[in-house]
This record gives C-alpha cells, sequence and structure tokens, in this order.
C-alpha cells in the first residue's frame, strides 16, 4: 500500500521542464546538464542563479515551465509529435523523387531496347 502511494506521489510531481524561449533548448531535470556539470535529477528551481542556457547562454529567467516531460497529454509530448512530422515530410518528398527518377530510368532502358 505504501509502494503504491509513493508511486502515484512521484507520477503527480513529475519535475517540469524548462524550454529556453531564445533557442528553445529544453532543461529535463532527469538528464541535468552535462555542460554546467549540473547532475541528473537537479530541479530547474535547484539550478544557479547564474546558471545559463548551455546553448545560446541566457539567464534562467528566459526559461519557461512546458510541464513533465514524461506526462501523458503534456506539452512535450505534442512537440515530439510535431517533429515527428516535419521529419517526415523531406523523407516522403525524397521519396517522390527517387520514385521518379527510377521510373525515368527505366523509361530510358526500354527506349534502348526498342533501338
Ligand atoms: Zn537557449
Amino acid at each position: 500500500m505504501s509502494d503504491r502511494d509513493q508511486e502515484k506521489t512521484l507520477a503527480e510531481q513529475a519535475p517540469a521542464s524548462y524550454e529556453c524561449r531564445s533557442c528553445g533548448y529544453v532543461y529535463e531535470p532527469a538528464k541535468g546538464d552535462n555542460k554546467s556539470k549540473v547532475p541528473a535529477g537537479t530541479l530547474f528551481e535547484e539550478l544557479p542563479n547564474d546558471w545559463r542556457c548551455p546553448v545560446c547562454g541566457v539567464r534562467k529567467t528566459q526559461f519557461i515551465n512546458i510541464g513533465a516531460t514524461g506526462a501523458p497529454s503534456g506539452f512535450a509530448s505534442n512537440l515530439d509529435y510535431g517533429f515527428g512530422v516535419n521529419r517526415l515530410t523531406p523523407g516522403q518528398k525524397n521519396i517522390l523523387i527517387f520514385g521518379s527518377l527510377a521510373l525515368a530510368f527505366l523509361l530510358f532502358l526500354s527506349l534502348y531496347g526498342l533501338n
């Protein structure tokens, strides 16, 4: 019973990730920040006041709370979904380009075959 209670508490208190408004870098408490030697598990609120964005160097005040990254309906998972779609589109374009190239090549070969 106590174990289950603890699990529930942990899920409800999942640490919030913070996104840099300047460059989009996301600080995840579970990962910490290797560049600034911030150990994994450090909450954003616990970061030193002189901590800066490891990517663009802005202050903590430029970060916004985007909620827990592991949350089922969290903003972060929507963000991942968006990136996934963005990655798919150029891939589909490539398939179309290579497909039409292959088709043109086959047409080219068949013309040679006729000669
Ligand atoms: Zn940044």
